[in-house]
C-alpha cells in the first residue's frame, strides 16, 4: 500500500500511526540478525527499529511469544504518550510491558496502573522474564502488602499495582512526619490498562483517608427501636435493595418508642434512626461484614474478603456496632482525599491501552490531554454482530432469552451471557437452572478464582453469567472443535449505559480472528429505556412479544447516547468542583514537603518569633528546636487541611449557603468560597504554629505533643466513596423528610 494511502487511512481526529508502522516493519528486517546473537545487548531506546527487534527476540526467547507487528505499533504508540486501542485478545499485556521497558530504559519510573490486585500480580509475574532479560526491574503490589514491600517495589523500575492501592499510598504518604515513612516516589510515567474504564468510568470516585478522631459514642437506642419494626410495614426497600424507608406507620412507631417526639424536630435523632435503619434492614452479617475479635470487619462488595482498614462512614459504623450490640469505636473524619483523575494528572507522562477508546476520545483529550492512536488488529475479526432483538416487556425478553439459550446450547456451542448487575445475573441464573441449564456465575467478588473459571467460557457446552466487572483482563479461549461450531457466543441481556461497555461485552468473543458472535437482547422496560427515553412514543410488540418496528431501535440508540452525555456532564461537573481544591491539595504539599524534607518550619517559627526562638536556643539543641518546629507546622497545617476539607464540603452541600435558599452551590460561588477559605487556611495555620511554638513547653527533650494538643490520629483507614452508601447527606435527609412533608 502506498504511504499516501496510509495516511489517509488513519483515522481522523485519532493520532497516525504510520510512522509507528514504519518502525515495525524496519524492526522486521533486523530480525534474522538478531536472532543469531546468543547474548541480546540492552535495547538502544533512541533506535527505535533496533530497540523493537531486540525486544521482539527478547520476548520470544523469554515468554515464547513473538511481538506481532501490531504489538510493538501499540507499544510505540504508548511509548510516545498515546492512548492504544487495541481489541481484546491483541496481546496488550506483551505491549504494555514493552513500553514500560522503553521508558525505563530511557531513565523514567514507570507504574502500570491495572484494574485490580489480581491482574497487577498476574501481569507483573507473566512478564518478568521478559523484563529481566531487558535489565529492568519489576515489581507488584496489592491489597495485602506490608509498607516494606510496597516501598519495595516502588523501588523497582516498572510498579503494577491498582489504581486505588496507589491512591491509597499516596495519601497515607501525605500524614507522614518522617521522611523516611514516605512510601511512594515521585511520578514518572503512568501506563494505565483498561484506559477508559480508569480514566472516565472510575474517575468521579474519590479515594479516601479518614482517620480516628473522638471517641465513639454509643447508640443503642436506636437499634434497639428498629430491631422491632417490621419489614413492609412499618419500612420498604427499594427495588434493588440499596435504600430503606420509614413508612407512615412506622415513623409513628418510631415516635412513640423514642417518648412522643417528633422525629422532624429532631433531625439529630432522626438521623440515628435512619442510619440504625439502613444497618438493620440493608446489611446483613456474614455477607456485608463479619463480626470477629469483638470488631466488625467490612466485606468488600467487589472483591467479596475483608476490606482491611476499612469501614463505613462513622455513623452507619456506629449503627452496626450497635446492632451487633458492640461498643462503638473510635469516630473519624476525612484527613484527604484525591479523585482518580487527580491522582493520574500527577504523573508528568500519561499514556494508556483498552479496546475501546475512541468512544472516549473528547473525554481523554479534555481531561487528560491525551490522544487516541487506533492500531489495527492482527487479523481481521470475523465476529458476527447480530442486532439487537427487542421486546416488549422483561417477561417477554427473559422468555426469549432461556429458548434461545436452550436450543444454542444444545448444539454445544459455548455462551457467554452478560449482565448489568448482579441480581440480574442472579436472576437469569436462577432461571436457566429451572429450565435444566447448567451454569456458572460470576459476579466479579474474587478476581483471581473467576479469572480461572472465564477462561474455561470457550469450552464447548459451557454456558457462563457474567457482569460487566467480572473476569476482566482474561483471555477466552476457544476449547476443541469449538470453532466449527460458531465459537463464542455473547448475548447482552440489556443494553448497557454506554455503547462502549456494550463494545467490550460483545469483545469477549472473535478474538485473534477466532470465529464467534453475539447480540443483545433488549425490553422496552429496561432501565436504560425508562430512564432516558421517558418520553419516547413506544411501537407495540407483535403477538410473540417482539417489537419489530423499526423505531425500536432507534429508541434503544437514543436512550443510550442520552444517557453516554448524562454520564459525561457528571464527570465534567465532579471535575470542576474538584479542580481547584486538588490544585489547593497540591499547593499545601508543595509546603508541606519543604517542612518535611527541610527547614521551612523552622526558617517561619525562628522569623515570626524571634525572641522565642533566641530564648529556647540558650538550652535547646539546634536540632531540636528544628524537629519541634517542623512537628509544630506539619500538625497546624495537617489540622488546617482537614478542615479545609470539611469546610468546602459543606459549602458544597449548600450548608452553609441555605438561609439563602441555595441548594447546589454555582461553581462561581464555590470557587470564590474556596480562594477565600484557602487564604483563611494559611493565615491560620501560620497563627496556630506560631500560638503552640509560643506557648508549648519546650525543653531539651522536644515537645509534649500530648499537652500541646498535637496528637494525630490513632489509627487510619481509607474507602473509595462509591463505597459509601450514604452519597450526600444532605439529599438523603431531604429525601427521608420527603414522606412526612406529602402528608401534611
Ligand atoms: P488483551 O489484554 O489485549 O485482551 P492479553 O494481553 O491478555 O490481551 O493477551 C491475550 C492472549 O494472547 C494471551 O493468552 C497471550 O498469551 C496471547 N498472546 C499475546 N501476544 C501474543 C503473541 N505475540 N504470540 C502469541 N500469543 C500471544
Ligand atoms: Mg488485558
Amino acid at each position: 500500500m502506498s504511504q499516501k494511502i496510509r495516511n489517509l487511512l488513519d483515522r481522523p481526529g485519532s493520532a497516525p500511526i504510520s510512522p509507528f508502522e514504519r518502525v515495525a516493519t524496519q524492526a522486521g528486517t533486523r530480525e534474522e540478525r538478531i536472532r543469531q546473537l546468543t547474548d541480546l545487548p540492552r535495547p538502544p531506546v533512541d533506535d527505535l527499529p533496533e530497540f523493537c527487534a531486540i525486544v521482539r527476540e527478547a520476548a520470544d526467547r523469554t515468554l515464547k511469544m513473538r511481538p506481532f507487528d501490531v504489538q510493538l505499533v501499540g507499544a510505540l504508540a504508548l511509548m510516545s504518550g498515546r492512548v492504544a486501542e487495541m481489541a481484546t485478545g491483541e496481546g496488550k499485556t506483551l505491549s504494555g510491558a514493552i513500553a514500560a521497558a522503553g521508558y525505563a530504559l530511557r531513565g523514567q519510573r514507570v507504574h502500570v496502573i491495572s484494574v485490580n490486585d489480581y491482574l497487577a500480580r498476574r501481569d507483573a509475574e507473566w512478564m518478568g522474564p521478559l523484563y529481566e532479560a531487558l535489565g529492568v526491574s519489576v515489581g507488584w503490589i496489592s491489597q495485602d502488602s506490608t509498607p516494606e514491600e510496597r516501598r519495595e517495589a516502588y523501588a523497582k523500575d516498572v510498579t503494577y499495582a491498582s489504581v486505588s492501592e496507589i491512591g491509597f499510598d499516596v495519601l497515607r504518604d501525605r500524614m507522614a512526619t518522617d521522611p523516611a515513612d514516605v512510601i511512594v516516589p515521585e511520578p514518572g510515567v503512568a501506563l494505565v490498562d483498561e484506559a477508559d474504564s480508569v480514566l472516565v468510568d472510575e474517575a468521579r470516585v474519590p479515594l479516601v483517608l479518614a482517620g480516628a478522631a473522638d471517641p465513639g459514642v454509643d447508640a443503642p437506642e436506636a437499634a434497639e427501636v428498629v430491631r422491632r419494626l417490621s419489614r413492609g410495614y412499618h419500612y420498604e426497600l427499594d427495588d434493588q435493595g440499596r435504600n430503606v424507608s420509614l413508612t407512615a406507620k412506622g415513623i409513628d412507631a418510631v415516635e412513640k418508642a423514642l417518648g412522643d417526639i417528633n422525629l422532624y424536630e429532631s433531625p439529630e435523632v432522626l438521623t440515628q434512626v435512619n442510619l440504625a435503619l439502613h444497618a438493620h434492614a440493608l446489611l446483613s452479617r456474614d455477607v456485608d461484614y463479619l463480626v470477629r475479635d469483638g470488631r466488625i470487619h467490612l466485606v468488600s462488595q467487589s472483591r467479596g474478603r475483608v476490606a482491611t482498614l476499612q469501614r463505613w462512614p462513622d455513623g452507619l459504623q456506629a449503627a452496626v456496632e450497635a446492632k451487633e450490640a458492640l461498643p462503638a469505636s473510635e469516630t473519624g473524619e476525612i484527613l484527604d482525599s484525591i479523585t482518580i483523575q487527580g491522582l493520574v494528572r500527577r504523573y508528568p507522562q500519561i499514556c494508556g491501552m483498552t479496546g475501546t477508546a475512541v468512544a472516549v476520545e473528547d473525554q481523554f483529550r479534555e481531561f487528560y490531554d491525551l490522544k487516541v492512536a487506533v492500531i489495527p488488529s492482527n487479523k481481521p475479526c470475523v465476529r458476527v454482530d447480530e442486532p439487537d432483538r427487542v421486546f416488549g416487556t422483561v417477561a417477554d425478553k427473559d422468555r426469549a432469552l432461556v429458548e434461545e439459550i436452550t436450543a444454542v446450547h444444545a448444539t454445544g456451542r459455548p455462551i457467554l451471557i452478560g449482565t448489568l448487575d448482579v441480581s440480574e445475573s442472579e436472576r437469569l441464573s436462577g432461571k436457566l437452572r429451572a429450565n435444566g441449564l447448567d451454569c456458572v456465575v460470576l459476579n466479579a467478588k474474587n478476581d483471581a478464582e473467576e479469572a480461572a473459571i472465564i477462561a474455561e467460557a470457550g469450552a464447548r457446552s459451557s454456558i457462563t453469567v457474567s457482569t460487566q466487572m467480572a473476569g476482566r483482563g482474561t483471555d477466552i479461549r476457544l476449547g476443541e472443535g469449538v470453532g466449527e461450531l460458531g465459537g463464542l457466543y455473547v448475548i447482552g441481556s440489556g443494553r448497557h449505559a454506554s455503547s462502549r461497555l456494550d463494545d467490550q461485552l460483545r469483545g469477549r468473543a472473535g478474538r485473534q480472528g477466532d470465529p464467534g458472535g453475539s447480540v443483545f437482547f433488549v425490553s422496552l422496560e429496561d432501565d436504560l429505556i425508562t430512564h432516558y427515553a421517558p418520553d419516547e412514543q413506544l411501537p407495540a410488540p407483535d403477538s410473540d412479544g417482539v417489537v419489530r418496528h423499526k423505531r425500536a431501535t432507534y429508541i434503544v440508540a437514543h436512550a443510550q447516547r442520552v444517557a453516554e452525555g448524562a454520564h459525561m456532564e457528571i464527570h465534567r461537573n465532579t471535575w470542576r468542583y474538584t479542580r481547584l481544591l486538588e490544585r489547593q491539595r497540591e499547593l499545601v504539599l508543595q509546603q508541606r514537603d519543604k517542612v518535611l524534607r527541610g527547614d521551612a518550619g523552622a526558617d517561619a517559627l525562628a522569623a515570626s518569633s524571634a525572641e522565642r526562638w533566641q530564648e529556647l536556643s540558650a538550652d535547646v539543641d539546634d536540632a531540636v528546636l528544628r524537629a519541634v518546629a517542623r512537628e509544630i507546622v506539619l500538625f497546624h497545617l495537617d489540622r488546617g487541611w482537614t478542615e479545609h476539607l470539611g469546610f468546602m464540603a459543606d459549602v458544597r452541600e449548600g450548608i452553609h449557603l441555605r438561609s439563602l435558599g441555595h441548594r447546589l452551590v454555582p461553581i462561581d460561588e464555590f470557587n470564590r468560597e474556596a480562594v477565600a477559605a484557602y487564604r483563611r487556611l494559611m493565615d491560620e495555620v501560620e497563627r496556630r504554629s506560631v500560638e503552640t511554638f509560643q506557648t508549648a513547653t519546650i525543653t531539651s527533650e522536644g515537645i509534649d505533643a500530648l499537652e500541646s494538643g498535637l496528637t494525630r490520629p490513632t489509627a487510619t483507614w481509607t474507602y473509595l466513596v462509591q463505597d459509601n452508601p450514604f452519597g450526600d447527606a444532605f439529599d438523603r435527609a431531604l429525601k427521608h423528610l420527603a414522606p412526612r412533608d406529602r402528608r401534611r
